[in-house]
């Protein structure tokens, strides 16, 4: 039987075995990958970005989405240095309920678009995609013949935040895309409320998707995204459903006729489309360049994107002031307390906010002074 190596004196306890000699790299592509994930400063994002880099466009609208403050930092440096190659796109939003058919619609529309040339950007707000922790919109999966088109870039919901920080984030990815040369903008979104509100502040036009239905085609939505609506296409409009969709759009005529007159002077158009047999498709892009004519020709374009810029100003003030007083600390220790004493009757809803508010800014000037 050999001995033992530990009965050996000059055993140190420690053995060494020779082993393989290991090849200099597994895969030497992974190098190449890894040189490429080095960090980018903000003049390499700027140049890639003038330049149409997809991967740097990509890579610059991920530290937009992130809530850390250093890539908050190099994303507003780089937004800032793209704004003035930016604003030369048309931008659509388009809502619609979950099964209305946007991303049937899209893939189509979005590639009749790219035929007549230019790139096309597809954006979304997703205000489930938090709870989800996914997004069910502007995901590429849902857009098999666009997404694989070269010039279109998919890209789905920010997920972090609420509905107002999603909606920035997507305002400051429409102006990276349009420094890397993207023309034509889509913001998609869910037809459910709030989140067409803030996709009609960062849009020109505004696109609704509507189904024919059992005859109450009119219930259901509020009349508020009516409004909204620079035109209504009513999808399906294929096989037996043709009449049932013809009679919807003269439904919605009729009660766009009941709202006050916009204020671009243009009338809602409404048509019929099948988005999955793609007919009607090429009426859609007519009626939004007609309208995108009309409302350069009266100053009403120049107009609601100022009017934008300004909104913006403003809803990322509120955002920041609100994040701060949150986050606060001493704000977040006493929060639960008054919350408890106004649902006791210990104090009135306005006591409440005004004591915590007191206390938030003795906090901000105890920080100044
Ligand atoms: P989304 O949830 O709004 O994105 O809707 P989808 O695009 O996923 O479409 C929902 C369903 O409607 C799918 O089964 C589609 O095939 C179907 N669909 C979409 N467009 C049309 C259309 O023009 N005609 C018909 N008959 N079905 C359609």
């Amino acid at each position: 039987m050999p001995e033992h190596p530990e009965n050996n004196e000059e055993y140190k306890g420690l053995v060494v075995n020779k082993g393989i000699e290991q090849p200099s790299s597994v895969n030497p592509y992974l190098k190449q990958r890894k040189v490429k994930k080095r960090e980018l400063s903000v003049s390499d994002f700027v140049e890639g970005i003038l330049k149409g880099s997809i991967t740097i466009l990509s890579r610059a609208v991920t530290l937009v989405e992130s809530v850390k403050p250093e890539h908050q930092a190099v994303a507003q440096e780089v937004i800032e240095k793209c704004l003035p190659s930016s604003g030369k796109s048309v931008r659509v939003g388009i809502s619609g309920v979950p099964g209305a058919g946007k991303s049937t619609s899209i893939d189509v529309f979005g590639l009749h678009v790219l035929e007549r040339g230019g790139k096309l950007a597809v954006l979304a707000i997703d205000p489930s995609s938090e709870r989800s922790k996914g997004s069910i919109l502007g995901d590429k999966t849902r857009m098999e013949k666009l997404s694989v088109h070269p010039g279109s870039f998919i890209r789905p919901s920010p997920s972090a935040g609420s509905l107002g920080g999603v909606a920035r984030k997507t305002r400051e990815t429409i102006i990276l895309c349009e420094a890397a040369g993207f023309d034509k903008i889509f913001v998609e979104t869910v037809g459910v409320g709030q989140s067409e509100t803030a996709v009609h502040s960062m849009v020109d036009f505004f696109l609704l998707i509507q189904l024919a239905g059992t005859g109450d085609e009119l219930q259901g939505i509020k009349r508020g995204i009516m409004e909204m609506a620079d035109g209504i296409v009513i999808n399906k409009a294929d096989g037996s459903n043709v009449d049932k969709a013809k009679l919807a759009a003269t439904q919605f005529r009729n009660a766009l006729h009941l709202f006050p007159a916009p204020d671009s002077g243009w009338t809602p158009q409404v048509l019929t489309y099948s988005g999955f047999y793609n007919i009607g498709v090429k009426a859609i892009w007519d009626m939004i360049d007609k309208y995108i004519d009309f409302v350069k020709a009266n100053g009403y374009f120049e107009y609601r994107r100022n009017e934008q810029s300004k909104y913006w100003m403003y809803e990322s003030i509120n955002e920041k002031l609100k994040d701060n007083f949150y986050t606060n600390e001493k704000i977040k220790a006493l929060l639960q307390e008054k919350e408890r004493l106004v649902l006791n009757d210990g104090l009135t809803s306005f006591v409440a906010a005004k004591e915590l508010l007191d206390t938030y800014f003795e906090e901000l000037k105890c920080r100044l002074t």
